[in-house]
């Protein structure tokens, strides 16, 4: 029997009663009541039941019914009929209908699956992973999937209206520093030396400015070899793009454009554009976050100049040590019980913060603080005024150095939203924040390291503090958050060689090893170079956002575990000795 179907058992309606129908696809389940054998049928569009009645079918194909078992692949033709009101299924798109089979044939035969091919079963990750192949025929994932290629060719659309050129970058690169660790290539052909696989196209695209394609975007797979974390994929999918003789602002257009376009053809959401923008400095200060979530507000306030004497010794020492006390208010939880109050506190210590004080302002106009002893009326109505404390809310105080306490309260803000319900799901809050410092200190390197990429160029007001205060030059550099989660990043970069060498000094990169590692960048910008910059964006993060996934796995068709292996195929894996031996490669077993 041909197996050339006609229609897709998940698109079938009620529309097509009446009609012979024949379809392909894969058995998910069959019952067998006697006389009659119920057969679901799936496809990539959907489930249909087949109903195999021998008075209709006829012996024969009666019993190819009967023999049916999961996953099997099975061709029919059959009749497309109304179910009874009493039979009618809420569970299927087509559960109105089902086809009264007449010819089947079965074209291949499977064994018992290792999994369930269901939305409902997820547990078993491992597992599934190992059969990604089977997992993949979840309609989960199978529309997961499906968006993704939405969101891709949308964008691609977008970014050709906007009369960008698509290159290919190499993969056998050599390194880019944006921060990670690479994964190398050992060459055959020049032995003892390696390829790096690209963290990002960052300097290809610089180079491509330079020879002139003036608007370049790329769909990127970039590597970075990290250390394994729950949610990381060692190698992911970008967006990026560059764009010569621009400022900040003509990069933000083009990309919330691009971001409002996949949103309304995904979500039918429309965003106001242009986006909001926020600096740096705000965000740290009011959200304790360069990411910050707004969807909720519980801002940070600085109460260090009342803190100064206000009888608090854990305060008042900290001031005078020359650290700082902010706060944040959380509205209506002066009921939290100790338990609650104590699994706060223990929170906050993952963020080096020593404790978390709290002032409590009753509903019946008393207050209580976890320092009573120290806490005067005083105290109570500057908290009151300072953070517009109301009957019924209660303040949690951090005293540190400024970096515990924001980083500490910035946490702390997002876990009670997310403990007590004020996080509103169906919110998309896209904002970019701008003017990110150029420079970061590196405690453990003891020097000051890019904090986007050594290729981000300065803002022109800080120019006078490049060499007498670094630490707080700020950076033509910017971000796009979405509700706490950094969606890309991007920014106007240096296009002279002078301040290029400038920026490697100033990172401690040494002249030799400047000259030796990027080299060629610096003699490049000698012939030419336009002012440019650029942007990326990470597509699997958007698409998991998008589908309201939890995993990057969930949307990426075959994804490495969390110590990044691929279980599937068992990689990574030894390799044939002569493979080795063609390397001039030798495997060193470490003692461990
Ligand atoms: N190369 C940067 C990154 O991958 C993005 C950019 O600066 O355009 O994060």
């Amino acid at each position: 029997m041909n197996y050339k179907r006609n229609a897709y058992c998940g698109a079938l309606t009620k529309a097509n009663t009446g009609e012979s129908v024949h379809l392909s696809g894969w058995v998910q389940r069959t019952r067998d009541v006697g006389g009659v054998v119920f057969v679901w049928l799936r496809d990539r569009e959907g489930i249909v039941q087949l109903v195999f009645e021998e008075s209709v079918c006829g012996k024969d194909v009666f019993e190819i019914g009967r023999s049916l078992r999961g996953e099997y692949v099975v061709t029919c033709v059959g009749e497309v009929r109304m179910r009874d009101a009493a039979a009618v299924n809420k569970e299927l798109k087509t559960g109105e209908i089902e086809v009264f089979v007449t010819e089947a044939a079965i074209l291949n035969k499977s064994e018992t699956p290792p999994i369930y091919i269901d939305d409902k079963a997820e547990e078993n990750e491992l597992i599934r992973l190992k059969y990604r192949y089977l997992d993949l025929r979840r309609p989960k994932l199978q529309n997961n999937l499906r968006l993704r290629s939405k969101i891709i060719s949308t964008i691609r659309t977008y970014m050709t209206e906007q009369s960008f050129t698509e290159v290919e970058t190499p993969v056998l690169t050599k390194s880019t520093p944006e921060g990670a660790r690479d994964f190398l290539v050992p060459s055959r052909l020049h032995k003892g030396n390696f390829y790096a696989l690209p963290q990002s196209p960052q300097i290809y695209k610089q180079l491509l400015m330079l020879a002139g394609f003036d608007r370049y975007y790329q769909v990127a797979r970039c590597f970075r070899d990290e250390d394994s974390r729950a949610d990381r994929q060692p190698e992911f999918t970008q967006l990026d793009l560059e764009m010569s003789f621009v400022e900040p602002e003509d990069v933000q257009t083009v990309v919330e454009g691009a971001f409002a376009r996949v949103f309304e053809a995904v979500k039918g959401i429309n965003i106001q554009l242009p986006l909001p923008r926020m600096t740096w400095r705000d965000a740290m200060e009011n959200y304790g976050s360069d990411k910050p979530d707004t969807r909720f507000e519980m801002k940070i306030k600085n109460f260090t100049d009342y803190a100064k004497n206000c009888g608090f010794p854990l305060f008042e020492n900290c001031v005078n040590e020359g650290g700082e006390v902010r706060g944040i208010c959380a509205k209506n939880l002066s009921t939290l019980t100790r338990k609650e109050l104590d699994s706060y506190g223990e929170f906050v210590k993952s963020y080096r913060a020593k404790g978390l004080p709290y002032l409590v302002f009753n509903k019946d106009g008393t207050y209580k603080s976890s320092f009573n002893k120290f806490l005067t009326p005083e105290f109570a109505e500057n908290a009151r005024k300072v953070f517009e404390a109301e009957n019924g809310d209660i303040v949690f105080f951090a005293s540190d150095k400024k970096n515990v306490v924001l980083q500490s309260l910035g946490a702390l803000r997002c876990e009670i939203a997310k403990r007590t319900g004020l996080i509103d799901p169906n919110k998309y809050n896209l904002f970019w924040v701008t003017e990110f410092p150029l420079l970061e200190y590196d405690e453990e390197e003891n020097r000051f390291v890019a904090m986007h990429h050594p290729f981000t160029s300065w803002m022109d007001e800080d120019q006078d503090k490049i060499s007498s205060d670094p630490g707080a030059v700020r950076a033509k550099a910017y971000d796009l958050v979405m509700n706490g989660i950094e969606m890309g990043s991007g920014s106007i970069r240096i296009h002279s060689s002078d301040i290029q060498a400038q920026m490697f000094d100033l990172i401690g990169i040494s002249k030799e090893d400047a000259q030796l590692r990027f080299g060629f960048l610096l003699d490049a910008f000698k012939y030419g170079t336009p002012p440019h910059g650029g942007f990326a964006f990470g597509i699997d993060r958007l698409t998991m956002i998008l589908t309201g996934s939890d995993s990057l796995r969930d949307v990426i068709a075959f994804p490495k575990a969390s110590n990044a292996a691929c279980l599937m195929m068992a990689t990574p894996s030894d390799v044939k000795q002569d493979q080795l031996d063609a390397l001039d490669i030798a495997i060193v077993k470490s003692e461990e």
